[in-house]
């Protein structure tokens, strides 16, 4: 068997978790499940969390229905509510809450008549332009869902666009709401993500939903932001060395001359490559963790291996265990070096990378 695997911390997820909790005891905890809970499997994550979660947020039909037939019976949120009215009947069925962005969301509901009252989160569009009602038109369509809709329950919310410590937007966006809808704490009130609920204590209000920290990555793509908050990670990514080789001055290594070595040295061949999900742009300093020790990556990333230095690691050998991320190599400092954030390297461990529970 190829050796690259998924290793998924449980005890640092339910560390994660309560750390959480503990910050907003407060409010309640949508845990992020969407995206096969960012990368980790969905069947792996949901049931170690289960217990402290208020309920779960998904992005598509699929997942929620896994959630109910695994017997949840919590609230399960729908991001986007439904992308097309055939949708609702599944909605329905298994009492999904969801969120109307759109007006033709609210025509499909209406047209559907069902008998059954549904939990509603209007998204509003506070700033961030990507999804939502104006927030001038808000009152004016709860009143209309209220009048032709059979809801239960309405609820608000809406996303903000920056995550980082010292945000301006976040301030500004819940200000807009409060100025454009004079009773809107009249209302259960959804708008803090990680970001939010980390750092700015007054966007908490009634639930909070939280996604990358429960995962032990940085909202803003840095650790030491994090740092502090004994946050740890949950993902390791790690395989072993399949093959040693031994180069002299002027040799290359990988594609393209992707390195030249300027003496002799020992290289270590690694079973992970770009078709494991491993970043093919990263810089010339990333690192690897082998027997205790920090070692660059050399050359360019293959479809299905990565070279790295062995100069001195004189006890790394074939079959020795590597860590691509995890502890020691933290997932946001490989997004660093590939100009991205550990959302999305978490997302894009591929399918062939099996997932173990530890
Ligand atoms: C993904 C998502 C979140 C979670 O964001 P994190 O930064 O991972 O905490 C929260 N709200 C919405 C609407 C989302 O799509």
């Amino acid at each position: 068997m190829r050796p690259i695997t998924v290793i998924i911390n449980t005890n640092a997820l339910k560390n994660n978790l309560k750390i959480i909790k503990n910050i907003t005891l407060n409010s309640k905890i949508w845990s992020v499940l969407k995206s096969d809970a960012y990368g980790h499997g969905i069947k792996n994550i949901y049931p170690f969390i289960n217990d402290n979660s208020d309920g779960f947020a998904v992005l598509t039909l699929d997942e929620a229905i896994y959630l109910r037939t695994k017997g949840c019976n919590k609230p399960i949120l729908l991001l986007e509510g439904f992308f097309s009215e055939k949708e609702l009947f599944l909605i329905y069925k298994y009492y999904l809450t969801i969120t109307i962005h759109s007006k033709w969301q609210i025509n499909a509901l209406i047209k559907y008549r069902s008998y059954c009252p549904i939990n509603i989160y209007i998204k509003i569009n506070s700033g961030m332009n990507r999804l939502g009602f104006d927030t001038k038109k808000i009152l004016k369509i709860i009143n209309f869902i209220k009048n032709n809709i059979n809801v239960s329950k309405i609820s608000l919310m809406t996303h903000f666009s920056e995550a980082t410590i010292n945000s301006y937007m976040i301030k500004k966006q819940i200000t807009k709401i409060k100025k454009s809808i004079k009773n809107y704490n009249t209302f259960s009130c959804s708008f803090a993500n990680s970001a939010a609920l980390l750092w700015h204590k007054y966007s908490h209000y009634n639930w909070i939903r939280t996604g990358i920290i429960l995962y032990g990555a940085s909202p803003t793509g840095k650790w030491k932001d994090i740092k502090d908050k004994k946050i740890q990670p949950v993902m390791t990514l790690k395989s072993k060395i399949i093959s040693i080789q031994k180069i002299y001055p002027g040799d290359i290594v990988g594609y393209n001359c992707g390195y030249y070595s300027n003496q002799k040295r020992r290289i270590g061949i690694i079973a992970c490559g770009y078709a494991d999900g491993y970043p093919r742009n990263i810089n010339d300093k990333t690192f690897v963790f082998i027997k205790g020790i920090k070692t660059k990556i050399l050359g360019t990333v293959s479809m299905d291996m990565i070279a790295i230095d062995l100069l001195n690691i004189p006890k790394a050998k074939i079959g020795s265990s590597v860590e691509l991320w995890g502890n020691n190599i933290k997932i946001d400092d490989v997004a660093k070096s590939a100009n991205t954030i550990g959302y999305e390297l978490m997302c894009s461990v591929s399918k062939r990378v099996p997932r173990i529970l530890k």
